[in-house]
């Protein structure tokens, strides 16, 4: 018996820098009651993360999708129907959901949400795998976050950067947030307690780290790469950590990726940079998880959503993450 229509965003074809509206489209299925085993969820809201761009191409660090697969992508939704024991209708749950409306999955592949502790949602942002994990590992495994320090994070006013500033302020650190635009800027500084922001679409970036930290950058939270990359390490302290997250301005030319040209300041300032990727720092993410949700029960975390509606608009929000059009966690509500 048919249960739904599901809606999916499919790859129409590899783009060549920026995907246009033709790389992609939208295509129906009918979908009958699970099998045993399966699981039917309606989609609720989907996380846009960068890593959903690198799948497009051959050669990217994650698996390509084949032309005419679904886009990937985790997200969170409801049990519609179920015919595996461990999951009823109704359980909220966290998953690789992909760009559709419905998903027709195992079981095995969900994890059970508890929505008196937070919301749904907040699976994806705050506790989420690619986003508050992702910060809590680079901040504090990787980066060793100490009271006191100097802190800068670029792409400071999206998912990953709001979080990563929110724990070095908690951490006791002085958190220098590098974003685009003046709106942005007073989000860091108003909203998730940076000492500044740096508007780097339209301020001297090299400059004001001089003025803002003139005795040098002791922790650099990356999430850009290329020239912002650079900017910073010429303004890094001795014994500097140089933690780079991802390089989002190098993703829509992934074979022709440009590196650091000032990279010889970790030699001269007996600094080391080292790169993560969360998934390999499980041993973390128990840790990372209760502090995350303990602070956001005490109010202490700010991180704004910006919510897209409309599985066809998921192309549209993909490409908000390259252009900036969002402030906090992107998010696409089918
Ligand atoms: P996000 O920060 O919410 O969105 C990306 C932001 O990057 C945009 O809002 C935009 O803000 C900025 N940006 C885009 N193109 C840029 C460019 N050419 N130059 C400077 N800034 C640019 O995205 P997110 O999901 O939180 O991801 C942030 C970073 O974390 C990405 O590099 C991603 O690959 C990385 N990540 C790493 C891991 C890991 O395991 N290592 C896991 C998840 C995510 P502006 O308006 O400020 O330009």
């Amino acid at each position: 018996m048919a249960l739904a229509t599901n809606r999916r965003i499919v790859l129409a074809r590899r783009p060549e820098g920026a995907p246009t509206p033709d790389c992609f489209e939208a295509v129906e299925e009918v979908i009958e009651q699970p099998g045993e085993g399966q699981v039917v969820v309606a989609v609720e809201h989907l996380s846009i993360d960068a890593f959903i761009r690198t799948t497009l191409e051959e050669g990217g660090h994650h698996a390509a999708t084949p032309v005419g697969a679904p886009i990937v992508a985790l997200g969170v939704g409801r049990v519609v129907a179920s015919g595996d024991d461990s999951l009823k209708q109704g359980d909220a749950v966290f998953g690789p959901l992909g760009a559709q409306t419905h998903a027709v999955l195992p079981a095995e592949f969900f994890k059970k949400l508890d929505e008196d502790a937070a919301p749904a949602r907040a699976h994806l942002g705050v506790l989420g795998l690619t986003t508050g994990l992702t910060a809590w590992v680079g901040m504090k495994t990787v980066g060793e976050v100490r009271g006191g320090d100097t802190v800068v994070v670029s792409a400071a006013a999206g998912a990953v950067g709001s979080v990563a500033c929110e724990i070095g302020r908690l951490s006791g650190a002085n958190v220098i947030g590098i974003a685009g635009g003046p709106d942005k800027v007073r989000y860091l500084t108003e909203e998730l307690g940076c000492v500044a922001g740096i508007n780097y679409k339209g301020e001297d970036v090299g400059a004001r780290l001089k003025e803002l930290a003139p005795h040098g950058v002791n922790l650099f939270f990356d999430n850009v790469g290329g020239e912002i990359l650079d900017t910073v390490l010429d303004n890094i302290a001795g014994e500097a950590r140089v933690v780079i997250c991802g390089a989002i301005s190098q993703y829509q030319h992934l074979s022709d990726v440009r590196g650091p040209k000032l990279y010889l300041r970790l030699a001269e300032r007996n600094s080391s940079m080292r790169g993560f990727t969360v998934d390999y720092h499980a041993d973390a993410h128990e840790e990372g998880q209760a502090q995350l949700a303990a602070w956001l029960k005490a109010g202490d975390l700010h991180l704004r959503e910006h919510v897209v509606e409309g599985i066809d608009r998921f192309p549209e929000a993909l490409e908000m993450l390259f252009t900036g059009g969002h402030i906090g966690k992107l998010l696409v509500a089918p």
